[in-house]
């Protein structure tokens, strides 16, 4: 956690769903979002596969968010399968992930796209998750602060502010594995993270800092409390609304 700064509860369904998941998904957290008073001390993010967007956005209310798992840097054109920010926008997203490693190794996304595309989501007035992360070759030879410096400092837009801009430490190895780093490996990313930030931007001392990568709902309240790490990026936990609820709680 950092000082006023609201933590976000973000699910990255990728490429998982359907019609019915995403009904019965978004009932069950806005029923317990009802129950809870109307708010968490989380912001709360969904981020289904494109074809749900438009039905997700139907069924939540204002107090969860629903955002996209990539978009275009161009604004229209001869692109095809591709979609622009400004169309995530136009149905209501509020937000895009942006360079999760997945995109980086399947679809040879370099930070520079990365930083193209973010520059994109904010002209549509989106907010980007910008996500960083080492493999664990690379934390083995002693350079996961190096990686993520290098793809923080060449993803980031320009014109990136507090207001615009969410960064997702998702340590490669950690994806999906069950696997997590020691609280003190995520303190001194995240901290890293923190100068870097504070560095580059005004207010880069507000901005998110998520922690992802086999978030649980029996880990979260202990990797939440760690300082600069101001929420989570939940993968195969997001998919199922108990299991996405405990770990938003424990966002604080
Ligand atoms: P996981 O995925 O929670 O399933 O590890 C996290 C992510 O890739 O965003």
């Amino acid at each position: 956690s950092t000082p006023n700064v609201r933590p976000l509860a973000a699910g990255n369904w990728k490429m998982n769903g359907s019609s019915e998941m995403t009904l019965s998904l978004l009932k069950g957290l806005t029923e317990r979002l009802k129950s809870a008073g109307g708010s968490l001390a989380a912001e709360i993010l969904v981020c289904p596969p494109f074809p749900y967007l438009a039905a997700a956005i139907a069924l939540v209310d204002k107090d969860i968010a629903v955002g996209g798992q990539d978009c275009h840097p161009k604004a229209s054109g001869a692109h095809t399968g591709d979609v622009a920010a400004a169309m995530l926008a136009d149905i209501g997203c509020r937000y895009v992930i942006l360079g999760h490693s997945e995109r980086r190794t399947d679809h040879g996304e370099s930070s520079a796209e990365v930083a193209a595309k973010a520059a994109a989501a904010l002209v549509a007035k989106l907010t980007a998750i910008i996500c960083v992360g080492e493999t664990e070759a690379e934390r083995d030879r002693g350079e996961a602060l190096k990686i993520v410096e290098k793809q923080i400092v060449e993803s980031l837009p320009p014109a990136g502010s507090a207001s615009n801009l969410v960064i997702a430490y998702e340590p490669v190895w950690a994806i999906g594995t069950g696997r997590t780093p020691t609280s003190d490996d995520v303190a001194a990313v995240h901290g890293h993270i923190r100068k870097l930030l504070r560095t580059n931007l005004a207010d880069g001392g507000q901005v998110r800092i998520l922690y992802g990568g086999s978030v649980k709902p029996a880990n979260a309240a202990e990797l939440m409390a760690i300082p600069d790490v101001n929420g989570a990026l939940v993968g195969g936990a997001s998919l199922k609304a108990e299991d996405f609820w405990a770990i938003a709680e424990a966002c604080r």
